[in-house]
C-alpha cells in the first residue's frame, strides 16, 4: 500500500499518492539540448510511487549510473476522477499545484533511447521523484504563467516559465485522460526547461515555484 502523500503546506491536507504521469520534452528549448525538436503530440512516460520523496530527505545515486541530472517541473496534483476531459474543464480536475525533480539516469536514459527501450529504470528509481508541498489551485490564477527555478548549493541552475510549455496544463490534462483514466491523487510532472545538468554527492538542491511553494533536497554522500 502507498504510504507517501501529496501535503499542502498551508493546510493539513493530505492525499494519497496514486499514479505519476510525466511529460517529455514539453519545452522546446530542452527538446533542443536533447537533439531534437518540439514533439507534435506530448511524450508520455511513468513512475512508480516508489520514487516519491520529500523535503528534507536525501536524493540515493544509483551506482550503475555515472551522469544523474536534474530536471525541475511544475507539478499538477489531480483532485477528482476523469475521462476524456475537456480542455475547458481541465482545472476543475486540479486540486493544487508543487514543484518536483525528475531525476534522470541520463546515461541509460541515452542508452535506453539509442535501442528503443524503455525509461522505467532511468526515470522510476527510488528518489527519482521529490516533490514540494503543494498549493490550492485557487491560489494560482495563472498556472500557464508561473516562474520558477532550481538552485544548486546557491547557485542557479534552471530557470523556467510555464507560459513556454509546448502543451498546457489543460491540454496534458485532456490527453492524458481521453488515454488513462485520471485518478484523485495523480501527479503530472509537466516537463523541464532547459540547463539540465549532473548532480553529485553532497548538493543541496532548492526549487522554487514562484514564491508559492519550495522544494529542498540533498543528495546523499
Ligand atoms: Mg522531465
Amino acid at each position: 500500500m502507498s504510504n507517501k502523500f501529496a501535503k499542502f503546506s498551508a493546510s493539513n491536507k493530505s492525499i494519497p499518492i496514486n499514479n505519476i504521469f510525466c511529460i517529455g520534452k514539453n519545452y522546446l528549448e530542452h527538446a533542443k539540448e536533447m537533439g531534437g525538436g518540439a514533439p507534435s503530440e506530448p511524450i508520455i512516460f511513468l513512475k512508480p510511487n516508489s520514487s516519491i520523496i520529500f523535503n528534507g530527505e536525501k536524493i540515493i545515486l544509483p551506482k550503475i549510473s555515472n551522469n544523474v541530472h536534474h530536471e525541475v517541473e511544475l507539478v499538477v496534483l489531480i483532485g477528482k476522477d476523469g475521462k476524456n476531459i475537456s480542455e475547458t474543464n481541465a482545472l476543475d480536475f486540479v486540486e493544487g499545484f508543487g514543484i518536483g525533480l525528475d531525476i534522470t539516469m541520463r546515461d541509460l536514459q541515452s542508452d535506453a533511447r539509442k535501442i528503443g527501450n524503455p525509461w522505467a529504470v532511468s526515470k522510476g528509481f527510488d528518489t527519482s521523484a521529490p516533490i514540494s508541498d503543494f498549493v490550492e489551485k485557487n491560489l494560482i490564477s495563472a498556472p500557464n504563467n508561473l516562474e520558477f527555478d532550481l538552485k544548486i548549493n546557491g547557485t542557479l541552475r534552471q530557470k523556467g516559465n510555464t507560459s513556454n510549455m509546448i502543451f498546457s496544463v489543460e491540454k496534458l490534462i485532456s490527453y492524458l485522460s481521453n488515454i488513462f483514466t485520471l485518478q484523485v491523487g495523480d501527479l503530472i510532472f509537466t516537463g523541464t526547461p532547459e540547463g539540465v545538468g549532473k548532480i553529485i554527492e553532497g548538493d543541496k538542491l532548492v526549487a522554487n515555484l514562484n514564491n508559492f511553494t519550495k522544494l529542498e533536497v540533498s543528495v546523499a554522500e
